[in-house]
């Protein structure tokens, strides 16, 4: 084995090590997002599943910030946001209520249609509380507009089952560290994640944000700030 592939050896240790760091560069962030993700309190407090996965579905491709601003807006609307809340409201209501967040036809159209699905089907995202992962995982999959990214984040943050979401930031960050090689797809570090941390919910909850907050402040896709990096020496990419 080479000495590369030595010093880029994985394991349980070394993530949690990860982890560890992390929450005490990131003091401000862990004690606000994580807790409240910790304690069910993610995505602005939505109130049943139906909401939580309209929270889920705007925060794709924005920031939290407007993906939160643009659920509350939808709230103040609709009150609470359910399939029927959805179904009754016209179009142009919803759109601009979730405008801020972006890909607005898009979003719209997706809640409509999970909305007109869930009404006809009102157990749907209740009976996935008894279901395994994957059985879980495969259910929500077959929803219109959910994708890997937004099925594990729904089973992750809401459901508290295990399994690990990749988004742009962690994609980029685990090939860096080492974690995964560029040929790995979603679901090869979905797993390899998943199995080293022996399927804990707080770690792969834990580890899931504070390798976006690491993406956004310091491992940024342009000029990575490895200078100011706290995990630097757990790196592989500057061997
Ligand atoms: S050392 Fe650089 S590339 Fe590695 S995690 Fe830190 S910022 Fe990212």
């Amino acid at each position: 084995m080479s000495e590369y592939h030595h010093m880029c050896m994985w394991s349980r240790c070394k993530i949690l090590k990860i982890v560890e760091i992390l929450s005490k560069t990131y003091i401000d962030y862990s004690e606000f997002v994580i807790r409240d993700a910790l304690d069910d309190g993610y995505l602005g407090r939505p109130s049943n599943y139906f909401e939580f996965l309209t929270a889920v579905i705007l925060s794709q491709n924005t920031s939290d910030r407007n993906a939160i601003k643009a659920f509350s807006n939808l709230k103040k609307v609709l009150g609470e946001i359910t399939p029927e809340s959805i179904l009754r409201a016209g179009d142009d209501v919803v759109k601009s209520a979730i405008r801020i967040s972006g890909l607005v036809n898009r979003k719209s159209r997706v809640l409509k249609q999970i909305a007109l699905f869930l009404r006809d089907n009102p157990f749907y995202l209740k009976d996935l509380e008894k279901m395994d992962v994957e059985k879980a995982r495969e259910r929500l999959l077959e929803l219109p507009g959910v994708g890997l990214k937004t099925a594990d984040v729904f089973l992750l943050m809401v459901l508290k089952k295990p399994t690990f979401p990749i988004d742009t930031h962690i994609n980029r960050i685990v090939r860096r560290l080492g974690i995964a090689s560029a040929s790995d797809r979603y679901e090869d570090v979905r797993m390899t994640i998943t199995r080293y941390l022996d399927s804990n919910i707080n770690a792969l909850t834990m580890l899931h944000l504070l390798l976006i907050v690491h993406g956004r402040r310091v491992c940024t896709a342009r000029r990575p700030k490895c200078s100011q990096c706290t995990i630097f020496e757990l790196c592989c990419r500057n061997i």
